[in-house]
């Protein structure tokens, strides 16, 4: 059997909504690859004078219902595949919550923590300047993702309106707020989960705080949920960030762990440096060090991973004690552990609605960067937490009709809507 890969796993969920939905041949076909990929070569001037060229990507996936939208992710593992698979989700994502965009993804293979701020800006200038002619505000709309930033995103506006001689502040969201960003845009994507986490708890009378929650990885979106969580009264028994993570059975206080985080760089900092831990120290306190595969199995009534895809896989899905998995980040569990996790009876609430906050934030970035408005921060929480809850709503019902899984649901919702939007405009 060949070997799976981000695109083929998407396809593989596909699959499995097609046979419910009982398409055609022809319908299907229309998701079967992105309408377009671009890729190109950008080459940049190293700080030492020499040149360097990465790969680099836009993948635009659907615009049958708007503009295509999707982040930029540099790393050094993002190839094409990988952002096929980023552009495929994004577009059932942005029509799972129903906002009036498509999907797309881009993506620079670099190792970003390798370069200096000026080559990083080089870098994402060369990407504009590469990708011109596909991007614009009512063409495809950029943002951030793994491993960029305001910053960034600031450089890239800038440099498209320097080569369209525009004033284009809608033409990517996820910009600082100095600069046409919109308040809370970089909390968005832990809160629009956070909503969801809220509104399933309540539905099910659960106490905030008899349940105890698992978070993997402690960036954007991680570490915002902490934060939520911790607030709200639920035990946040366990973080971690590459490095590893540390365990509390009777919880972590986010605050101090960001505090640790930002002063040594990983978030065992108070205790540890690198892999060496001050072992006493930790038994006094009651924490323990524990490595990302540990951190997944521990014992908890919620995970959330909210750093790589493919974590919860085929290897450990058995060993998983959560009932519940909030997938903040992007395809963190495989089709293969998906079917062990639904017979343990594990709810998953998945990545296309669990961190749709994000966009949902950025759409409302699109809107004021179009109309000139500037709203306050009360007015981004409350639109978000009815186009999100809307969307939860919408999956929940179409599980509860078709006996579906929650992903097969979200699956089906926003394939419905995609194909709806192509049908009325006679691409079938
Ligand atoms: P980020 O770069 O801010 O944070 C990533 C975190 O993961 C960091 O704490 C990093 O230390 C940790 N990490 C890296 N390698 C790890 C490993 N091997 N094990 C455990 N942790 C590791 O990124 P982010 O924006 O928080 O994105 C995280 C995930 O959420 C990604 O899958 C991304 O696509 C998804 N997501 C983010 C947003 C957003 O608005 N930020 C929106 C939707 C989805």
């Amino acid at each position: 059997m060949a070997m799976a890969t981000p695109y083929t796993r998407f396809q593989t969920t596909l699959r499995d909504v097609f046979v419910k939905l009982d398409l055609t041949k022809e319908e299907q076909a229309l998701f079967a690859e992105p309408q377009e990929i671009h890729r190109t070569d950008i080459s940049f001037q190293r700080d030492d004078g020499s040149t360097a060229t990465f790969p680099a990507f836009r993948v635009q996936y659907n615009n049958a219902r708007g503009p295509y939208k999707g982040g930029i992710r540099y790393h050094p593992l993002a190839d094409e595949d990988e952002v096929k698979a980023l552009a495929a989700l994004m577009s059932i994502k942005t029509a799972v919550v129903n906002i009036p965009f498509g999907g797309a993804k881009g993506g620079v293979q670099c190792n970003p923590k390798e370069l200096s701020k000026k080559e990083l800006q080089e870098v994402s200038r060369a990407y504009m300047r590469a990708m011109v002619e596909h991007v614009g505000a009512d063409i495809d709309c950029p943002a951030p993702d793994v491993n960029t930033n305001p910053a960034i995103m600031a450089w890239m506006r800038d440099e498209y309106e320097k080569q369209t001689r525009s004033y284009s502040p809608a033409v990517i969201t996820g910009k600082p707020l100095s600069y046409g960003g919109s308040l809370g845009r970089d909390t968005a994507t832990a809160r629009g989960g956070f909503f969801i986490l809220q509104e399933m708890m309540d539905r099910r009378a659960m106490d905030p705080e008899e349940l105890k929650v698992v978070i993997q990885g402690f960036g954007n979106a991680g570490a915002h949920m902490a934060h939520f969580l911790h607030g709200a009264g639920y035990t946040v028994v366990a973080v971690s960030d590459s490095q590893g993570g540390i365990y509390s059975e009777e919880g972590i206080d986010p605050v101090r762990i960001e505090k640790y985080k930002r002063k040594t760089g990983q978030v065992a900092g108070e205790y540890c440096t690198g892999s060496v831990c001050d072992t006493e120290r930790m038994k006094l306190d009651g924490v323990r060090h524990v490595s990302n595969e540990e951190l997944l199995e521990l014992p908890c009534d919620i995970l959330i991973p909210a750093a790589l895809d493919t974590v919860i896989n085929e290897g450990n899905a058995e060993r998983i004690q959560a009932k519940f998995i909030l997938e903040l980040a992007n395809g963190p569990t495989t089709p293969e552990a998906d079917a062990i996790l639904q017979k343990k009876g594990v709810e998953i609430i998945p990545d296309v609605l669990a961190n749709a906050g994000g966009v949902t934030v950025s759409y409302f970035e699109w809107t004021q960067g179009r109309s000139g408005e500037q709203w306050t921060e009360d007015q981004v929480d409350r639109e978000l937490k009815r186009v999100i809850l809307e969307g939860y709503k919408a999956v929940r019902r179409e599980a509860r009709r078709n006996e579906m899984t929650y992903r097969q649901a979200a699956f089906s919702v926003g394939v419905k809507r995609m194909l709806d939007a192509m049908k009325v405009r006679g691409w079938i």
